[in-house]
């Protein structure tokens, strides 16, 4: 593959920072590079409490433990989301209930939140917790969101795992709910490799994570366990790295904004297609620029002209009430986002991308939108 959807972007200070962490010996786990990383992003987010973990999945599944859900509960998730939202419900033996998006943000639809809770409260089942995904780097809309959960009592984690760097109502995502949880994968905004962060306003939360996170080891010098806990924590080594990523994290989220203005303004005249909506009070940090198709066919075809270049492409993630590990699960959904997913493609969006490399894509876009019209 000559251009990749979302490859790392790496230099030399993080090199340099890893290779200082070598050198000062701190391999095993924990170490100076830890505590600064997670000091970064609490400075970052405003909220004291900042655990770094081994991905973000298993920060979605400490944030789960930690707001109480046992086994039997329901939990509410987003719908258009990629699995690791969903698959973390599971782990705790709860059940997700999935819910559609609304077409302004592509994300939950508070209407179908508010409705779901009403509906469970008159059951007298209310669900556990609700995790409301930031979707490709922007915010779902929170105030009506929150306004709601916490009429119920119902506490919300932010799935922020794609919007490290975004803004709602230029308040920081990760900390527009109860618990946030960030991502560090390969092809997120940022990359430790492999990693994750939880945050919390409540320093007792995280101290409860870390501990979870560290096998649940009690203080005492025998290895005294008195619950079970998890191997998640990240190591020292993957946190220098995530330390020199995070220095460039305005960088990152100002070019790949500027790849989808360039998008934008180089498809502008293609009526056939249009850009994820950005609403007014979304600051998003422009992860993966995606486009939806006016009619269904499209997006495979141009996949494949991407591909048959060696540019890579992807669908959008098809909605959790569509994949067979999670059929029989209830939903509330209303088609918004099968429509979002059945016409949509992600486009490359690296920050390493050249100008010349996103008019390459995006004439190979416009070229084939053209000849389905013309067909
Ligand atoms: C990437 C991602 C995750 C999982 O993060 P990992 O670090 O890969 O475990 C969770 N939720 C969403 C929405 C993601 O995109």
């Amino acid at each position: 593959m000559r251009i990749w959807l979302s490859p790392p972007d790496v230099g030399s200070d993080e090199q340099h920072r890893m290779t200082q962490a070598l050198q000062g010996g701190w391999v095993a786990p924990a170490g100076p590079d830890l505590a600064a990383f997670e000091a970064d992003i609490a400075e970052f987010t405003g909220w004291p409490g900042a655990v770094a973990l081994s991905s973000g999945t298993a920060a979605l599944h400490l944030a789960l433990l930690a707001v109480g859900v046992q086994p039997g509960d329901e939990v509410l998730v987003s719908t258009f989301t990629f699995a690791a939202s969903a698959n973390a419900v599971r782990y705790c033996g709860a059940e997700p209930v999935f819910i559609d998006s609304d077409r302004t943000s592509w994300n939950m639809n508070p209407e179908l939140l508010a409705e779901e809770l009403a509906e469970g409260a008159a059951r007298g089942k209310l669900p556990a917790a609700v995790i409301v995904v930031d979707l490709y780097g922007q915010c779902a809309d929170y105030d009506p969101i929150m306004a709601t959960c916490r009429e119920y009592g119902v506490p919300v984690i932010e799935d922020s795992a794609e919007a490290l760097g975004a803004t709602y109502k230029d308040r920081p995502a990760g900390t527009l709910a109860d618990i946030g949880v960030f991502s560090f994968n390969g092809n997120k905004i940022i990359t430790t490799s492999g990693g994750g962060m939880l945050v919390t306003p409540d320093e007792e939360v995280a101290d409860r994570v870390r501990y979870l996170a560290t096998q649940a080891r009690q203080p005492a010098v025998h290895y005294e366990h008195t619950e079970v806990g998890y191997n998640y924590r990240l190591s020292n080594l993957l946190a220098a790295l995530g330390r020199g990523q995070f220095a460039r994290l305005p960088q990152f989220v100002a070019r790949r904004r500027a790849i989808n203005d360039l998008y934008r303004e180089l498809l502008d005249d293609v009526e056939e297609c249009d850009f994820m909506p950005v609403p007014d009070w979304s600051g998003w940090n422009g992860w993966l620029s995606c486009l939806v198709f006016a009619v269904p066919g499209v997006s495979h075809r141009v996949h494949n002209a991407l591909l048959g270049s060696e540019i890579e492409s992807r669908p959008l993630w098809k909605p959790m009430h569509r994949q067979p590990a999670f059929a029989g699960c209830r939903s509330r959904v209303d088609a918004t986002s099968d429509h979002i997913f059945d016409l949509g493609l992600c486009l490359p969006s690296g920050s390493a991308l050249t100008d010349d490399q996103v008019a390459e894509v995006a004439a190979l876009v416009r070229s084939k939108i053209r000849a389905r019209v013309r067909s």
